[in-house]
């Protein structure tokens, strides 16, 4: 459908978390497709710029702001525009428009735990997902693989990684004869700095990531590694790998997304330029290819790509995922809970840089092993975790 460009049942998309990084690729990818794709709803935090101009230029049916009184901002500025899009508020309202029956296609790109229960109304209402909140499924793994099984929802991975290795698979699932899945890291900013320098890092060092443009959370993860142990943890969901199959490999370049070894020696790999348009366009147009806006890679420009093993004693967040792992869901809850609490707080500048994994250690340490099959008792864990992760920094400044 998309090499002839003719016209074709247009397909409802809605955006979970349009204002952020992700969000604003999945508009220039479906802005440059206006015949196959309607933008359904937008959905946001607070950032009423961004959303209204969002909606001006796209005309969604819905917006929704979760804070309410940033809706009502949003609302009187659409009325004198003219514009037909209804606002809605709250946090049901993210879950409505992903359940929503008009709705066939999901991107889930709110960031951290906030994202679960809307990426999980799409899965249990049969959508097809794009997933970009790799912490919903490190949180609910079992259970959000089982939603999309027992709903006949269709799970496109979007982090660069597990979309390169969806593509590395045939027909993305895992088949007899996969030996290991190699995730490709860049190692971040702090790559080649000595333990004593990072302990100075500030905010600003840390955000600036040296390949790719992101949200703020997921450069900090990118910067502590904390972001590959939570893709480990994706990984094996998704593709239904021990751990012990997912191994990391530092990358520094970006370029290889990630690869899939067979037990007849044979990798594969999947390249391209560090954009996130590509996995986007790959996810919204398969089984088909479509033009995502991205450069050409350029090989002879590149000229060389280089591997490395991670470092585990100057990043130990990712052996800490790995741990969580083995324990079951509390502790990838509690993992992922505390993480998020100690970024914000070192964003804030409440502690250094290297305690990120003390805290997060210690949190994990004080959770139960297994693994919660209802909803209710990964949100109560999730809770509790992030309770726990902020008596510590407390405790910490009183000390
Ligand atoms: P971002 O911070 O740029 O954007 C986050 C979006 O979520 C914003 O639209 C914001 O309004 C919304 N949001 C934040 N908190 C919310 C809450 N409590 N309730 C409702 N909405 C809320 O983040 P991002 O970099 O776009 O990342 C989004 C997700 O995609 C994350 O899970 C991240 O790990 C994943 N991801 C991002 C990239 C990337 O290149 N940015 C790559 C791979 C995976
Ligand atoms: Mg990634």
């Amino acid at each position: 459908m998309f090499a002839t460009g003719q016209a074709s049942v247009q397909k409802n998309v809605t955006i979970l978390g349009s204002t952020g990084s992700i969000g604003v690729s999945t508009l220039e990818v479906l802005a440059l497709h206006p015949q196959h794709f309607r933008v359904f709803a937008l959905t946001a935090l607070q950032r009423v710029d961004v959303l209204l101009e969002q909606c001006l230029r796209f005309q969604p049916r819905y917006a929704v702001m979760v804070d309410e009184p940033s809706a009502g901002h949003l609302q009187q500025r659409l009325q004198a525009a003219e514009c037909p899009t209804e606002v809605l508020s709250g946090r049901a309202a993210l879950e409505q428009v992903a359940a929503d029956p008009e709705t066939d296609y999901v991107m889930a790109a709110i960031v951290g735990a906030a994202g679960l229960l809307p990426s999980l109304a799409a899965a249990r209402a049969g959508k097809r997902v794009l997933l970009a909140n790799k912490e919903a499924l490190v949180m609910s793994g079992q259970l959000f693989m089982q939603a999309v099984r027992d709903n006949g929802a269709e799970l496109l991975p979007i982090d660069s990684e597990h979309n390169a290795i969806f593509q590395c698979l045939p027909q993305g699932r895992p088949v007899p004869g996969v030996a290991r899945i190699l995730l490709t890291a860049s190692g971040g900013p702090f790559r080649t700095w000595s333990r004593e320098r990072m302990a100075q890092v500030t905010p600003r060092q840390a955000l600036a990531h040296p390949n790719w443009s992101m949200g703020p959370k997921i450069s900090i993860d990118s910067a502590t590694l904390m972001n590959k142990g939570l893709e480990v943890i994706e990984a094996s969901w998704l593709f239904s790998l021990p751990p012990a199959q997912i191994e990391v490999v530092v990358h520094p370049q970006s370029t290889v997304h990630s690869m899939v070894a067979y037990n007849d020696g044979s990798v594969l790999a999947q390249l391209g330029n560090p954009d996130m348009r590509t996995p986007i366009a790959y996810a919204l147009g398969w089984p088909e290819r479509m033009v995502s806006g991205v450069a050409a890679l350029d090989l002879i420009a590149m000229a060389r790509l280089d591997f490395e093993a991670p470092d585990l004693t100057r990043f130990p967040c990712l052996q800490l995922a790995y741990e969580a792992h083995a324990r079951g869901g509390y502790a990838t809850i509690a993992l992922n809970a505390a993480n998020e609490v100690a970024v914000a707080a070192f964003l804030n500048q409440e502690i250094p840089f290297m305690v990120i994994p003390q805290l997060v250690r210690d949190v994990m340490e004080w959770t139960d092993s297994g693994t919660p099959d209802q909803l209710e008792d990964i949100i109560i864990q999730d809770e509790a975790s992030r309770k726990a992760a902020s008596c510590w920094i407390n405790n910490k400044k009183m000390q």
